[in-house]
């Protein structure tokens, strides 16, 4: 049903870097990432198994844009961030204009870390400070305090001229004027792009166990969206561009990373849990951290999963990833990239009936969640990935208040 046959369009050497910097100094209790906490003895072993993947790099290669994720990055002491970087430095060439990432704590910028990133390559920080208040700090588990917040704030300021913040809503104890004040310090800050995620309770974490438990709770859905809604209104009369579900952005500060994922471009990935996407395959290293550095010091393998992606797959993944992007997927341009049409791919009345709902409209070829469809993102998405075009029947995601 495609197009044209996938086959015969050419394979894209990826041009962006993820990397995994496993390292926290304690896990707090609604994480869920790969991470080893307190367990900083690992590092030198971290940074061995870090050189063996990045072997499979036979020349260095020019990129677009290298992101250093975690974890916290700048929990690596200085010496050892320097060793990353040269590693790095020694198989990647950053692109005139590139973009190169780095995640940091705020309890650990300004320290001595601070000149090896002012004398490397990283040009974008991205600081975790997850909201101005103490309470609702502590309430998450984080060490910062707000003295913290405003050094590593300036700090970041005079190293680099772009800086992201991450900032979480419908925490225990939040509360909308909370919110309004932590959306308020995050645009004083002077950030050049805000991402806001709601507080989710993952299987498998402290916080999940304790909901379970009932020791604590998280807030109606109606107040969830409430807070989202209040980040979009705030943030947009702040100069901030919404420009994805969860991220806003000052001009021509998006996040040129992320946006080759949502993009479904291709990407090298390394270090432990870490996803890459590299000649149709898309693959994800062991996530035990100690596992994964027995697999790599053993000359072993770093991946532990992988599966080239049919045509099929790499188009709807396409669909599903594009449609977190407000602007939505130009489908002119995906029928050319991908070889398939979205009436191959996604039943035709599953997309009446969304567009029927008011969630998606599909405008001048353009495909996009509208407002009240960026709230039921997941499931719509969800149901795009289980699409059986043949006869798939459209169904209606649950609204909140039904
Ligand atoms: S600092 Fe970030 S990565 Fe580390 S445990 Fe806390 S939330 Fe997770």
């Amino acid at each position: 049903m495609a197009v044209t046959d996938l086959e015969s369009l050419p394979v894209e050497t990826p041009r962006s870097v993820y990397v995994h910097v496993p390292f926290c100094r304690h896990r707090c209790g609604y994480c869920n990432f790969t991470l080893v906490a307190g367990r900083d003895y690992l590092i030198a072993d971290y940074l061995k198994a870090i050189e063996l993947e990045l072997n499979k790099i036979k020349t260095p290669l020019e990129v677009d844009t290298i992101y250093l994720g975690g974890g916290t990055p700048s929990r690596l002491p200085p010496q050892d961030l320097q060793t990353l970087l040269n590693l790095l430095d020694n198989k990647f060439r950053l692109a005139e204009g590139g973009e190169f990432t780095m995640e940091a704590n705020p309890d650990d910028i300004p320290g001595e870390i601070d000149v090896v990133i002012r004398d490397s390559a990283i040009n974008r920080i991205s600081l975790g400070i997850q909201s101005f208040s103490l309470p609702k700090l502590r309430s998450l588990d984080r060490d910062h305090d707000l003295s913290q917040i405003d050094r590593a704030v300036d700090s970041v300021r005079q190293i680099v001229d772009r800086f992201s913040i991450d900032l979480i809503f419908a925490a225990p104890h939040d509360s909308h004027s909370i919110w309004r004040e932590d959306l308020s310090r995050g645009v004083a800050s002077g950030a050049t792009h805000i991402s806001t995620y709601e507080l989710t309770f993952e299987k498998g974490t402290l916080f999940w166990n304790r909901k379970r438990r009932k020791q604590i709770h998280s807030p109606p859905e109606e107040l969830c969206v409430t807070y989202y809604n209040t980040a979009i209104e705030h943030l947009s009369e702040s100069g901030f561009v919404h420009y994805e579900i969860s991220s806003f952005a000052k001009l021509n500060q998006r996040s040129r990373h992320n946006q080759v994922y949502w993009n479904g471009q291709p990407y090298w990935a390394f270090g432990p849990g870490a996803s890459g996407f590299v000649n149709g395959e898309r693959y994800t290293n062991h996530r035990a951290v100690k596992r994964y550095l027995k697999q790599v010091l053993n000359g072993q393998s770093a991946i532990e999963e992988s599966r080239l992606l049919t045509g099929q797959e790499t188009a709807i993944d396409q669909i599903v990833f594009g449609l977190r992007l407000i602007e939505g997927i130009d489908l002119c341009q995906f029928e050319q990239q991908t070889g398939y049409r979205l009436k191959d791919l996604v039943p035709a009345e599953s997309l009446s009936a969304w567009a029927e709902a008011e969630l998606l409209t599909l405008d001048k070829n353009r495909l996009r969640l509208t407002s009240r469809g960026i709230l039921f993102a997941d499931t719509i998405c969800s149901q795009i990935s289980m699409s059986e075009p043949a006869d798939a029947q459209a169904t209606l995601p649950k609204p909140p208040d039904s």
